[in-house]
């Protein structure tokens, strides 16, 4: 992997909501502190490692709300910032309404807490505004632009309506849950979502699961085409990927030996005289499980009598919005719970519950993850928890263990913990005693092979993947570039024509060499298409083959005296002109029974679609069927399709011109194709198609042939077609 400034970018401009410094009163002066928040310290720390001198053009700008004042200061020498500023009233209704009252309740999936209120989405669509009117005078070309969370969702799309060719990078830092879910919202405020998010060119979430969810929320809302991880918006393509954010390994890992830590694990030590510690911390917040984390220390006490007296459980909980009703109830719920169990098991020499409502220092709380002999992290939703990999970097001097929720995205990297699920009292219950049982080697290994891991992929690692992906994306997007076909390169097309001897010329049927229409028998070859097939098997230096997802017969009835080559069903048929036809036989067709009954069931559910049964495949098409409710069903067969074809790696589902279809993935277009290359050498190579199928065959053509796309979409070939009638034209002026 290269580092930032190894890469083509010539600064780093970090969006986020708030700046990464606030500016709080000591006596008559202002002092500069750092921010909260995981961002804050990944991009602070990536700063210190990154080659930036102060003064210079490669200072990282940090676009957020914050005073203005912090825009005038050199706080850090590495950082410029640029402040927002956004009225108090759309405030109020953009990041206490929309974002933290709508999108972090649905989101971390407490639909029954989320509000839909018009006026709150009406504020989040003005503040995105805001901060794309604030960073359109500072963008400059070479940037690389990274765009976090949930607060601007619509920043990638509006800075790139400003800077199209802008290098643009969105994180989401919360879950995106399951598309439906995110169905609760109304339809214009899903689509104006999704559409902000593709803006950006690489979207990166914490886990696969959230990944695969925004995928799903792609398909259903906009219908884009996607494939594997990139998704096709109109003349570019973007990149979905999990980058699991990580922490600072070192900094926490060394933190353990510092003398003020080292001081205040000898204080905790004395206070403990020997008890087993069970330690939370957790911001304020109904995500993170408090009650359930409660009730299940009040059945270990129950069901584990032999720790009454020899544990403790310490629960920090960091002051969050409090001043908000639902937050202060959450506090209100919290300490009834800690004073009810306080009251039924304390005594004069032991109270089991230590609650404190607070913030840790640094040192504070390295000192406690270390001396703890349980982490006990329990929340019900979290995209992440920091806590987790911190809690396991600081295993140090007291090896303990981790209990952690299979709710939060950490749980992903850290199974080697003892995963629960947060709202089963009895087995977390039975998970802290079992951390209390298990041995020194036993804990010691487990945890040695989770800090290898959070070492390795570690908070630098994070930010330098997601930054080389990026680039990886920038260059795909180059292969991929839409470049339409125009009359100078026509003309070399034609040169190189006219200078060999021994060309071949591979042509898609439908979509390509004829029109679409509307029932696929009705695509005849026509009177043109016909006498442009004869110009060119006219000239004997010319090998034309026809390579088409038809079947055999029908192809063999289009092209009845005609001297080509045919290929039907993507490669499973192939017939040189006067030999029969050559089949694939050796693959296995027996998969088409279990399919046929879940894709007629389609047909019933979607009026004027159909099924096309070939001999190797089976295709669903719906182009005469409703648009609204087609776009519905296609989702659903894709999906229905893909949990399937999980448990059968033998078989694709290919994606053409209105139809959906499933075939064994042991030959395709380019396959077909390869086997006609590898065994003559030509010197003129031309392959033209309209639709993904005809990507293989574009993906095998080598650098000096010429590859034909016809449409707007990105695609692997050299040249696009606004048209598919200028195929005609381009043919007859080759010969
Ligand atoms: N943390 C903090 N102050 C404290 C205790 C903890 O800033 O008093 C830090 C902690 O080290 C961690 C972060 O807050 O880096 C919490 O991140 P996490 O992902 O666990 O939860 P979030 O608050 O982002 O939901």
């Amino acid at each position: 992997m290269k580092t930032f400034s190894e890469l083509s970018y010539n600064r780093l401009v970090i969006i986020a909501y708030r700046l990464p410094f606030k500016l709080v009163k000591k006596g008559n002066i202002n002092v500069a502190v750092q921010n909260a928040g995981g961002l804050v310290s990944a991009i602070l720390s990536l700063s210190e490692k990154m080659n930036i001198s102060s003064g210079s053009d490669s200072k990282i700008l940090w676009i957020g709300t914050g005073e203005k004042q912090l825009g005038k200061e050199n706080i850090n020498p590495k950082f410029d910032l640029l402040p927002v500023e956004i009225p108090d009233q759309i405030n109020d209704e953009y990041y206490g309404g929309f974002c933290n009252d709508t999108i972090w309740p649905l989101f971390h999936y407490f639909p029954s807490l989320t509000v839909y209120n018009p006026s709150y989405y009406d504020s989040y669509v003005k503040a995105n505004q805001i901060f794309a009117d604030t960073l359109k005078d500072v963008i400059k070309p070479g940037d690389f632009i990274w765009v976090h969370d949930y607060q601007l969702f619509h920043l990638p799309s509006l800075i790139r309506s400003y800077f199209p060719d802008a290098k643009i990078g969105f994180f989401l830092h919360i879950p995106f849950p399951s598309s439906e879910l995110f169905r609760h919202l109304p339809r214009t405020w899903r689509e104006s979502i999704i559409k902000g998010i593709i803006g950006a060119d690489l979207i990166g979430f914490h886990t696969n699961d959230y990944t695969q969810h925004f995928i799903k929320a792609v398909k259903r809302t906009l219908g884009c085409e996607i494939n594997q991880n990139y998704i096709y918006v109109e003349d570019r393509i973007c990149k979905v990927d999990a980058f699991p954010i990580g922490i600072d390994f070192d900094k926490f890992h060394e933190a353990c030996f510092l003398p003020k830590v080292l001081k205040e694990k000898e204080r905790l030590k004395k206070q403990l005289n020997g008890k087993k510690l069970i330690f939370s911390v957790d911001r304020l917040d109904y995500t993170k499980g408090f009650l359930y984390r409660l009730l299940a220390f009040e059945r270990f006490l129950e069901k584990h009598p032999k720790w009454h007296q020899k544990s403790v459980f310490n629960m920090v909980v960091v002051p969050s919005r409090d001043n908000i009703d639902r937050y202060k109830d959450i506090k209100k719920e919290i300490e009834a719970t800690v004073g009810r169990i306080n009251g039924n098991y304390s005594n004069l020499a032991w109270r089991p519950l230590i609650y404190q409502y607070k913030s840790l220092s640094f040192e504070e709380l390295v000192a406690l993850y270390d001396i703890s002999d349980v982490g006990l992290i329990t929340p019900l939703r979290d995209g992440m928890n920091l806590v987790a990999k911190e809690y396991v970097a600081c295993q140090k001097e007291n090896v303990g263990m981790l209990v952690l929720s299979e709710m939060a995205g950490a749980a992903v990297e850290l199974n080697e913990a003892i995963i629960i699920n947060p709202t089963d009292v009895e087995e977390t219950a039975d998970a802290i005693d079992k951390a209390l049982n298990l041995t020194q080697k036993e804990k010691e290994q487990k945890i040695h092979k989770m800090q290898n891991r959070l070492s390795r992929y570690n908070v630098f690692t994070w930010a330098t993947d997601f930054f080389n992906q990026a680039e990886d994306v920038t260059d795909k997007q180059k292969q991929m570039k839409v470049n339409f076909l125009d009359p100078h390169a026509l003309t070399d097309i034609r040169s190189a024509y006219c200078q060999t001897g021994k060309r071949v010329i591979f042509i898609d049927y439908d979509g390509t060499l004829i029109p679409l229409s509307k029932y696929p028998d009705m695509a005849i070859l026509n009177e043109r298409a016909g006498n442009t097939i004869k110009k060119l098997i006219d000239d004997t230096r010319n090998k034309v083959i026809i390579i088409s997802g038809r079947e055999c017969e029908f192809l063999e009835r289009q092209f009845e005296g005609l001297d080509v080559t045919l290929v039907a069903e993507h490669g499973y048929f192939v017939k040189n002109p006067g030999k029969d036809w050559i089949t694939k036989s050796s693959v296995d067709l027996t998969w088409k029974e279990k399919f046929l009954p879940i894709m007629n069931e389609y047909v019933d559910r979607c009026n004027g679609s159909m099924i096309e049964e070939k001999h190797a495949s089976i295709a669903w098409h719906y182009r005469n069927a409703d648009e609204g409710i087609a776009s519905i069903r296609i989702n659903e067969l894709k999906d229905d399709l893909t949990e399937i074809l999980k448990t059968d790696s033998k078989l694709q589902v290919l994606e053409g011109n209105k139809v959906l279809e499933i075939k064994s993935v042991l030959y395709d277009k380019g396959t077909a194709a390869l086997e006609f290359l590898n065994k003559k050498k030509y010197d003129f190579i031309m392959a033209i198609g309209d639709d993904k199928t005809d990507e293989d065959l574009f993906n095998v053509i080598p650098e000096y042939g010429f590859t034909i796309k016809i449409g707007t979409n990105p695609s692997k070939a050299k040249f696009n077609l606004k048209r598919q009638s200028q195929i005609y034209e381009i043919l007859e002026f080759l010969c």
